[in-house]
């Protein structure tokens, strides 16, 4: 029977798979299979209304919290095989992007973010990009520029369009400027303990109020090779102080760093922070959707931000969040692996005990195994914890 309650475990379930906000067309096909009637569809939709108007206003956390208590009701709860269909598709093609870090090569962890991208792309048309996030000059392996180039137009057949962000400098201080011709962005040049101190307190630091004039005089002060030195002055948005969160208050978009860049030696001295480059990134490729892991959701609410003081709201993607696969027994962490190199433990990144790229594509392992079993896994914002052995006796049924 359908009741109140069954609306809302399907809306509460609907919700959580698109970022917080159910839809009406969404539960309303559920509802069919639990045998709503055409005829019955005119009396259910304020129903739903009324259900909806409670919950998307929740936070996802407390959406997860109600489904718990509620999710008994729901029939078919077995999610089914294959990618579920992406909204916002019918005009726009899929432009989507993974963007590793330069700090190392590409795991099998990395592999996997690829394929739910890749499968998008293939399936509505579109492009991907891979963008090589390196505007951290002290975050940089440089071997892993060729090597994620290389890994990359295996995995998606050339398909990849690779991009260099530190190549795009010019673009992220224009924006920059940007942002602060609109009053968006300032100066700070308080020591980082006193700003924390007035954040903290919902305070603004004296360097807020300084007006357009004056930030763009430090800016320039900034970029000069005679100006500001590393640490003495951080571009910040102009964010909302009272929020609850104190790492979302006023947070930086870029600083300096003389530390000499492996590929753009010591051309520029101020760095884009990730959320400045990615949302310029983001904005001028144009992208439509997003799929992340489920740890930059704060990350994701400042770019949303800082597309919004731009006027660029309408472009703003869509965005899904997913869980983690863990490995109880493999490190993916390539800093780790590289000290364990460094010191002779394996031969090299190709070394098969390794889960790199170029290690599984040494073992025989093919781009399609990976992508059949990204297929099979779908989207899921849940973590999952999985063994060595239980992974790869799946993979290898796939790569057969
Ligand atoms: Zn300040």
């Amino acid at each position: 029977m359908i009741n109140q309650k069954t609306i809302k475990a399907y809306a509460l379930k609907n919700a959580i798979e698109h970022n917080g906000k159910a839809v009406v067309g969404n539960i309303l096909n559920s509802l069919f299979k639990e045998g709503l009637k055409k005829t019955g569809i005119k009396k259910i939709i304020p129903e739903i209304n009324q259900v909806l108007k409670q919950i998307n206003t929740l936070s996802i956390d407390e959406q997860k919290k109600q489904f718990n208590d509620l999710q008994k009701l729901i029939k078919h709860r077995k999610t089914r095989q294959g990618l579920p269909e992406l909204p916002n598709t019918k005009k726009a093609k899929v432009i989507t992007r993974f963007a590793p870090s330069a700090s190392g090569p590409l795991t099998l962890g990395h592999i996997l973010t690829i394929g739910l991208n890749l499968l998008y792309v293939k399936k509505y048309g579109g492009k991907f990009y891979v963008r090589i996030e390196d505007t951290n000059p002290d975050n940089i392996y440089k071997p892993a520029y060729k090597m994620i180039q290389k890994e990359s137009k295996w995995l998606t057949s050339n398909k990849a369009i690779i991009v260099i962000q530190s190549k795009r400098m010019i673009l992220y201080y224009k924006y920059a400027e940007k942002l602060i011709n609109k009053n968006s962005a300032y100066i700070c040049t308080c020591s980082p303990e006193k700003f924390k101190e007035l954040s903290l307190k919902k305070k603004p630091c004296p360097c807020r109020n300084l007006n357009k004039k004056e930030n763009l005089q430090r800016w320039k002060k900034m970029l000069d090779k005679k100006g500001y030195g590393q640490g003495q002055a951080v571009l910040r948005f102009k964010s909302n102080l009272q929020d609850k969160n104190p790492a979302m208050r006023d947070f930086p978009l870029a600083r300096i760093n003389i530390t000499k860049h492996p590929l753009q030696g010591n051309k520029y001295k101020v760095w884009p922070l990730m959320n400045l480059s990615v949302t310029v990134d983001d904005i001028e490729m144009k992208i439509t959707h997003i799929i992340r892991g489920k740890d930059h959701r704060d990350n994701a609410k400042r770019q949303k931000l800082i597309y919004k003081a731009l006027g660029k709201e309408k472009q703003y993607p869509w965005i899904s969040f997913i869980g983690r696969l863990h490995f109880k027994d493999l490190e993916m962490s390539t800093t780790k692996m590289r000290q364990a190199i460094e010191q002779g433990k394996y031969a090299g990144w190709d070394d098969p005990r390794l889960p790199t790229a170029t290690s599984l594509k040494k073992r025989g392992y093919k781009p399609e195994g990976f992508w059949k079993f990204v297929e099979q896994k779908g989207i899921s914002e849940v973590d999952k914890v999985i063994s060595q052995k239980d992974f790869f006796e799946v993979l290898d049924m796939f790569n057969k």
